[in-house]
């Protein structure tokens, strides 16, 4: 078996190799999701056999078989909030607001066939919904990193009863995008990305795998 995996690896490589740049980076793509579903070492095997099928005969083309379609729906909402960036040199430092907007990507292969769903990922109105109980949780509050305050200041602050939702992550829009990209993938949502506009022109975005599979 060792001897056949060996050579499987050789053929493999020698494979890779004789083929251009692009289809490679592709190959290699296939080959990493093939191997995250199919432990067996058979199928590595079975593989290789396919990609050196592939270079002998072009018409047998992996990479459209490989080709995937995807559907995705997006849902914004928008939050007004402070932060400030502890240990940061320059106006960023202080106690500063925004108007934050979540911008969610959630993507599917297919569609719902039958009821009320049929044609959709999911119904509007429920992405919608699931996205503004995350957003409104920031909303109109004063967000800190746990540990960037004094505690007689936080202390003081939640004395005068303001809205403080401490968080243990640096209040970024980096940050940010992937807090709301994780918080809607535990909701159950196949997330293809997260993006927060902290100000009208400047925004980031997280996502995972862009070239995988859905
Ligand atoms: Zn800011």
């Amino acid at each position: 078996m060792v001897y056949f995996i060996r050579i499987a690896q050789r053929q493999f490589i020698r494979t890779i190799l004789s083929i251009n740049k692009t289809r490679a980076y592709f190959y290699i793509v296939f080959l990493k999701r093939y191997l995250r579903r199919h432990s067996s070492c058979f199928l590595f095997l079975r593989l290789a056999q396919e990609l050196r099928a592939e270079v002998i005969s072009p018409d047998l083309n992996i990479f459209e078989r490989m080709k995937h379609s995807v559907y995705v729906l997006k849902s914004e909402h928008s939050f007004d909030s402070a932060h400030f960036l502890a240990n940061y040199e320059g106006k960023c430092r202080s106690i500063h607001g925004h108007r934050w907007r979540v911008i969610i990507e959630i993507k599917s292969a297919a569609l719902n066939t039958d009821g009320q769903l049929d044609g959709m990922i999911v119904d509007f109105s429920k992405l919608k919904k699931d996205l503004k109980e995350e957003v409104d949780y920031f909303d109109h509050a004063l967000i800190i990193e746990k540990g960037s305050l004094k505690p007689s200041t936080l202390t003081a602050l939640e004395e005068e009863d303001f809205r403080i939702v401490e968080v243990d992550f640096r209040p970024t829009a980096e940050r940010f995008s992937k807090y709301f990209y994780d918080r809607m993938t535990s909701k159950g949502y196949q997330v293809k990305s997260a993006m927060v506009y902290e100000t009208p022109t400047n925004a980031a975005s997280y996502e995972e795998d862009p070239h995988g599979a859905v």
